[in-house]
């Protein structure tokens, strides 16, 4: 158990006084962190379950990502894309090569992709397609989650995501996930993409019916509708391979990357797309200060360098295989179902996660609820077997004690 010093509870204080209140944290003041590893103020260790949402794939304070910033640093940081730098090119070359696309378009957060995904959709659909101008719709799935933007929010269908932020974006026509038949139902001669998550994150690990995302690409190839993957949390060894489209073989028209690939780091985001839709951006189209700066770009080749070499997508296809066997011989009779695949793993519980979270924290695993009854198991990809004990065995002790 750990107590609440009095530091902890002055950082807490502040945080709430000056600090908005959009997020509502675990009482968990992490002032240092390694690999799987949180210190909390009070030098308690905690293992991470939640990696950032999937941001350090690679693992806290990677020494190889962290020299790649500290050279980088030294030389420069920021020219902005009114000039060119020397560690750009390199950055992109290594990022297209390893998703297989021909260009990419470098941003900061995730969701600053999305959007680039979203108005590039737009442009072919009327450039390409042939849509009327401002008719383009994009179809999205019920319990998406795409960031906070006013458009990701437009095409969100969770009520609290969208309460009072209105008007929203147009051109958003949201379907059940996981539902094909509704797809085919939903594709009109405007539709000009779909946007979607190949494993939902926020949404609560929904992986969709096997053969699914197969037949949505194959419907998007019959109707000529682009097929945009958003697989910021997804990506880069997650789920077991590099991409969860790999699952399913399918190659996205769009894909929209970042969290894990500024290891941790950096704000690090992009969508890749072959040339001849990324094409149709010309200068002054879209664009970003910090998108593509020298820093963000090393720390980016780092992150990548580390996942490759590391074999970081088998590690989460073992360790999440074995921690997948580890929680079905638990057997809580509060537990409903586990699902995922590699180290994005989703608990639903019969009561509310948040409890369950609490539980883990006070035996030293940060654990958080993702949908109110769902807990979300994602810890860095590099756990150990050691460390896999220590959560299966934390985990059983906090579901006995409720
Ligand atoms: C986190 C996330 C985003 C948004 O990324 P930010 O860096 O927070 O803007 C978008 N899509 C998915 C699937 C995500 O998990």
């Amino acid at each position: 158990m750990h107590a609440v010093s009095e530091r902890a509870h002055d950082l807490i204080a502040a945080e709430e006084r000056y600090g908005a209140h959009n997020y509502h944290p675990l009482d968990l003041i992490v002032a240092r962190a390694e690999g799987v590893w949180l210190w909390d103020v009070d030098g308690n260790r905690f293992l991470d379950c939640i990696s950032a949402y999937s941001a350090v794939n690679q693992g806290h304070c990677h020494p190889r990502i962290r020299a790649a910033l500290v050279e980088q640093s030294a030389k420069v940081t920021l020219t902005s894309r009114a000039m060119r730098n020397d560690r750009m090119p390199g950055f992109l070359e290594k990022l297209t090569r390893l998703c297989g696309f021909d260009m990419a378009l470098p941003t900061n957060t995730g969701v600053e992709a999305v959007e680039t995904g979203i108005k590039l959709a737009r442009r072919w659909g009327y450039s390409v397609k042939g849509i009327r101008p401002d008719a383009a719709e994009i179809v999205v799935f019920s319990n998406n989650f795409h960031g906070r933007t006013m458009s990701a929010v437009s095409a969100s269908t969770t009520p609290e995501y969208r309460k009072h932020f209105g008007p929203f974006v147009p051109g958003f026509t949201a379907i059940p996930y996981g539902d094909a038949d509704a797809l085919e139902g939903a594709i009109k001669p405007e539709t000009c993409a779909i946007l979607i998550e190949p494993i939902q994150g926020e949404g609560g690990v929904n992986v969709p019916p096997e053969g699914y995302l197969k037949r949505a690409w194959a419907l998007c190839r019959e109707h000529q509708v682009l097929f945009i993957a958003d697989e910021i949390q997804t990506g880069f060894g997650r789920t077991g391979d590099l991409f969860a489209c790999d699952y399913d073989a399918i190659k996205p028209d769009v894909l929209l990357v970042g969290k894990a690939l500024g290891g941790g780091f950096y704000p690090v985001s992009a969508a890749l797309a072959d040339r001849p839709v990324m094409s149709l951006f010309g200068p002054g189209d879209h664009g970003s200060t910090f998108g593509g700066n020298p820093l963000g770009s090393a720390v980016a080749e780092a992150a990548i360098d580390v996942l490759v070499d590391e074999k970081l997508a088998s590690r989460a296809r073992y360790a999440g295989a074995k921690i997948m066997q580890g929680l079905r011989a638990i057997a809580s009779p509060l537990v409903k179902e586990i699902r995922g695949r590699g180290l994005l793993i989703g608990i639903e519980l019969s009561i509310p996660a948040r409890r369950v979270s609490e539980a883990l924290l006070a035996r030293g695993v940060a654990a958080k609820d993702t949908q109110e009854m769902v807990l979300r198991i994602a810890p860095p990809l590099v756990i150990d077997d050691a460390a896999i004990d220590y959560f299966l065995e934390r985990f059983r002790d906090a579901m006995a004690s409720l």
